[in-house]
């Protein structure tokens, strides 16, 4: 296991080795969803990549402490502070209140992280819980200096914290007023952003909070840097995002925690690509968003999703198709059957030590190098036979999580019943009868293979 861990980190621009500041709470901080809709593939893609690093920080024997959020408020249509708030305009399009809206997509979104069988982090925070904590922040920013007042909201004053430019390496100069988006005029700055919006008179914002003698709610960004305050403590290890998140949100997070902690709030950023589905953006208009239960409208599982997007790296741009999808599918079920083959066989070497042998040095090595999943996998597929052993494909489910090993879908009672009807008239050599005993069991999901030690089913589906 003697392999440094490389990560491309964001703050450098390079590859860099990894290692914890204490291996017994590897910090990791993971933006989380915004709870006004159901979730989309690309949502997932990027929780899929992010279990993957925590998969191999935990076989690297360190413990990982990770929180994800849920922003269950104050996300507005525009990132930069503009349009509705996304969970009123989820509860008025579905006709529906904030809260339930937040609640059943919460509740939708983690239903599909175990669909996906990603590690769970060790803490979930909903934004909602954090609100005192909010404005504790927003105050230190007021004490220090770093805010002003507009008719909207309390903003922070970019121009104030001179490396505002340095994380995303913005060019301030082109960003002249507007050139995000129509800004208020009131802002000093067109990078200002507010850490709490008021609401206005007349204004349907049912999430309210006071502070400052007035009804308001807490800007989008200030979420990230309270929980991570609260519960993690900066700096943390590891911020990951999605490529989006780097201009604005991050660039922005940074600003509001390292001005009001005089702390770094992350000594690793990475951050995932996005996914399109044949060629184009995934968006509503467009009407090709995908959702995890369409998979399964279309015969898919979500762990097939999930194999055909660990068949990329993370940092590439991924375009989704339903026949990609297909090939990931094939290799899924090829994974699965070299399980069931092994576990069938009686002289299993259980005892071989994984760790000497060479595919899993390939493997390990690859998945070290900033977490080169395609790689891996083609190691994988290329495994010869006196390579395999149940001892190894058990390290790669610990390392992936692809179900390989689930036995829910194994023979039942009717294709134990066939396959021990088959081998009897295999033994009586009523071939014919052994031809049709297999057509049947092909019908319920099984293949046969005839080996020297006897039939081995596989699954066909
Ligand atoms: P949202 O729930 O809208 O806040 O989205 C959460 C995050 O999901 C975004 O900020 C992105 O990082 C990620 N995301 C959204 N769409 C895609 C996509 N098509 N491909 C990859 N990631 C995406
Ligand atoms: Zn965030």
């Amino acid at each position: 296991m003697n392999e440094d861990l490389k990560l491309y980190n964001n703050l450098s621009r390079e590859v860099e080795v990894f290692q914890p500041q204490n291996p017994n709470q590897v910090k990791i901080y993971t933006c989380g969803p915004t709870v006004y809709s159901t979730p989309h593939i690309g949502n997932y893609a990027a929780y899929i990549y992010w279990d993957l690093l925590v998969r191999v920080l935990k076989q690297h024997e360190w413990k990982v402490r990770r929180v994800l959020n849920i922003t269950d408020v104050g996300h507005l249509t525009s990132d930069e502070d503009e349009g509705e708030d996304k969970l009123e305009k989820g509860a008025r399009q579905s006709g529906s209140d904030v809260w339930s809206v937040a609640e059943r997509h919460m509740t939708e979104f983690l239903a599909g992280f175990r669909d996906l069988e990603l590690v769970e982090p060790e803490v979930i925070a909903r934004a909602t819980d954090y609100i005192t904590e909010d404005q504790a922040l927003v105050r230190e920013l007021m004490v220090k200096g770093y805010t002003y007042e507009t008719r909207d909201g309390i903003y922070f004053d970019t121009a104030k914290f001179p490396r505002y430019a340095d994380f995303a390496r913005l060019k301030l100069e082109q960003l002249k007023p507007g050139a995000r988006v129509a800004v208020s005029v009131e802002k000093r700055n067109p990078t200002d952003f507010a850490v709490w919006k008021f609401i206005q008179p007349g204004e349907k914002h049912t999430m309210r909070w006071n502070f400052l003698g007035r009804p308001g709610y807490p800007g989008w960004h200030l979420e990230c840097s309270t929980i991570i305050h609260g519960e993690l403590g900066e700096p943390i290890d590891i911020h990951t995002g999605g490529i989006d998140h780097i201009p604005v949100h991050h660039t922005n997070e940074v600003a509001q925690s390292e001005a009001a902690f005089e702390r770094q709030l992350s000594r690793f950023w990475i951050h995932c690509n996005f996914l399109t589905v044949e060629g184009e953006k995934i968006s509503k208009s467009l009407g090709n968003v995908i959702t995890l239960a369409m998979l399964g409208e279309h015969g898919f599982l979500p762990l097939d999703f999930k194999i055909w997007v660990l068949q990329g790296h993370y940092r590439s741009l991924r375009d989704f198709s339903w026949t990609s999808l297909e090939a990931a599918q094939k290799r899924r079920l090829k994974w699965r059957n070299r399980v069931a083959y092994l576990q069938q066989m009686t002289d299993n070497k259980t005892e071989e030590n994984v760790d000497a042998m060479t595919p899993w040095s390939s493997i390990w090595h690859e998945l070290n190098e900033d977490l080169n999943s395609p790689a891996a996998f083609a190691t994988i597929d290329q495994l010869a036979p006196e390579q395999e052993s149940l001892v190894l494909w058990q390290r790669i489910e610990q390392l992936f999580g692809l179900g390989l090993f689930d036995s829910s879908a194994k023979p039942g009672k009717e294709a134990r019943r066939i396959l021990s009807r088959r081998a009897a008239a295999r033994e009586e050599r009523r071939f014919d009868q052994s031809d049709q005993l297999r057509d049947e069991l092909s019908e319920i999901g099984f293949d046969v293979l005839d080996t020297p030690q006897g039939q081995i089913w596989q699954y066909n589906k």
